[in-house]
């Protein structure tokens, strides 16, 4: 094993500032698309809009990923008529009972363990999972099995990389077919209503084919084998023609660009959409924080924002910023892994970084749940009993990726999981929540283990927004209590309308 490369692994850990190793999330990218200044409210300013029906949603979300992975292909019917629609519904709701019955339950049961007493479930919650899980099956049903074929394997909730262009997302299905050809597909589960006027549905789901793309070709750009992509809503699908047009491709690139920039502190100039989707529609919550911040940022510049509140409002600002730039913190390992494969080649890269330790390849699954009844646990063995050797401590995060033939490492089916613990021969990993566990045992764990390769890399939790949000609420408050009227009263006659607002940043 040549010195030298070893040596480039702890040049490139030393070397990778973390403002260069940002990564832009898909879903994230599409709310640059919709409006650069939206993107600014979440990043680096911390304002999350509020969507309160995520536990239906995200549930309804974990059922399709589960059921899609082999009852749908088992009952799907190419070409179905009109009047054949509601019978293959049926048959694929008859065949995934036990799946909605157990996803529901492991729900009541997290929430009631969070102990969300102040938002407790609402007493249709049974009903409205079912009632959107039978709405986006018939949708699937009516648009995508009527015009294609039934794949021959689907990937659910993968999560793709392609490092070089900064860009992750996590895409909801993908149906893969002969020849390398796929078709991808988000589901809408969050309300009835279908892909929403401002577009940022679309724009995620045309973010992830390009990442589709690089999972079957390596190459983004690469549109030869993709068949469909399409969102799925209550009884019906969006599906874009393909390829998508150069003007939607170079926007999703500028905004990426944007997105980057933005995150990795170059501070780029946001620019107001011409028709703002938000604010010309009508007042939400997006619209009264953006022109906050603007009306804010239009008195600092001509010198109206009391002294000591100003250091507040700037000190709040630095450090949402600073916390951006050490967002790259979470990637740095998939930069310094993706840079030796460039420059060594996929083989040689990974024999080295397993030499230098960073990852970890000698594992093979063995079994899930310990004699403690702990359903969670995976146990992996070396499949060298004799190598004793471990380098893993409990407790830390790893990314559990299982090698796919021809598809880029960081576009492989793949897990993060937590270290439960690690014994000589054994790595016994944590799949906390249900729905991940099943994925795991359906897409990295199936098959003869020692047929398929296991890799090991080091993970990292993102809690940037985490982080972000306490800090927007201590801007507020200070605001609230410190410049109630100068800065933020909207009717106030000294306040300038919106546009002036606008101008007055953007000049
Ligand atoms: S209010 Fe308008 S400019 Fe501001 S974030 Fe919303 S869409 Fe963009």
């Amino acid at each position: 094993m040549q010195v030298h490369k070893l040596m480039d692994i702890r040049r490139l850990y030393k070397t990778l500032l973390h403002s260069q190793n940002n990564i832009v999330q898909s879903t994230d990218l599409a709310t640059a698309c919709v409006c650069e200044n939206l993107f600014k409210l979440s990043y680096p300013y911390g304002v999350v809009s509020g969507k309160d029906d995520f536990v239906v949603a995200d549930t309804v979300h974990e059922i399709m990923s589960l059921i899609a992975l082999r009852i749908v292909p088992e009952h799907w019917k190419y070409g179905v008529t009109k009047d054949e629609v509601a019978f293959v519904v049926h048959s694929i709701e008859q065949d995934s009972e036990n799946i909605i019955q157990q996803v529901i339950q492991k729900t009541r049961d997290r929430v009631q363990s969070e102990g969300r007493r102040n938002k407790p479930l609402d007493h249709n919650f049974e009903y409205d999972i079912r009632d959107r899980v039978y709405g986006i099956l018939t949708g699937l049903t009516k648009r995508i099995m009527k015009k294609y074929e039934c794949p021959k394997s689907v990937v659910t909730e993968i999560t793709i990389t392609n490092v070089s262009k900064f860009h992750e997302g996590t895409v909801d299905a993908i149906f893969e077919y002969e020849g390398n050809r796929y078709g991808l597909v988000d589901w809408k589960t969050y309300d009835l209503n279908p892909a929403n006027s401002s577009g940022k549905e679309k724009w995620q789901l045309l973010a992830n084919l390009l990442l589709a793309n690089y999972r079957y070709a390596g190459n983004e750009d690469e549109w030869t084998n993709c068949l469909f992509g399409s969102i799925i809503f209550y009884e019906g699908a969006f599906i874009p023609r393909l390829p998508l047009t150069e003007k939607a491709i170079l926007k999703i690139k500028k905004e990426r660009q944007f997105a980057y920039d933005m995150l990795c502190g170059n501070n780029p100039k946001p620019e107001r959409p011409d028709f703002c989707a938000v604010c010309d529609i009508g007042k939400t919550k997006s619209t009264e924080e953006c022109y906050r911040y603007h009306q804010e940022s239009y008195l600092a510049k001509i010198g109206q924002i009391p002294a000591d509140y100003d250091r507040i409002r700037r000190f709040t600002l630095a450090t949402r910023y600073k916390i951006c730039r050490e967002r790259g913190e979470t990637y740095r390992h998939k930069f310094v892994i993706s840079q030796m494969i460039q420059e060594y080649g996929e083989q040689e890269a990974l024999n080295l970084l397993e030499y230098a330790k960073i990852i970890h390849r000698n594992y093979r699954f063995e079994k899930v749940g310990d004699c403690n009844h702990n359903d969670s646990l995976v146990y992996l063995v070396k499949k060298d009993s004799a190598d004793k050797q471990f380098y893993l401590e409990p407790r830390k995060i790893v990314r559990i990726i299982r090698k796919e033939t021809n598809i880029p490492l960081f576009a492989c089916v793949s897990k993060s999981v937590s270290i439960h613990d690690v014994k000589p021969d054994i790595l016994i990993v944590d799949f906390r929540m249900y729905t991940t566990l099943q994925h795991a045992k359906e897409q990295l764990f199936y098959g003869d283990p020692n047929s398929y390769e296991l890799i090991v890399i080091p993970d990292e939790i993102n809690l940037t927004r985490r982080m972000l949000y306490p800090l927007h609420k201590l801007h507020r408050l200070a605001a609230d209590t410190m410049v109630p009227n100068l800065v933020f009263d909207n009717n106030s006659s000294t306040s300038p309308s919106i546009d002036g607002v606008m101008d007055g940043v953007k000049s």
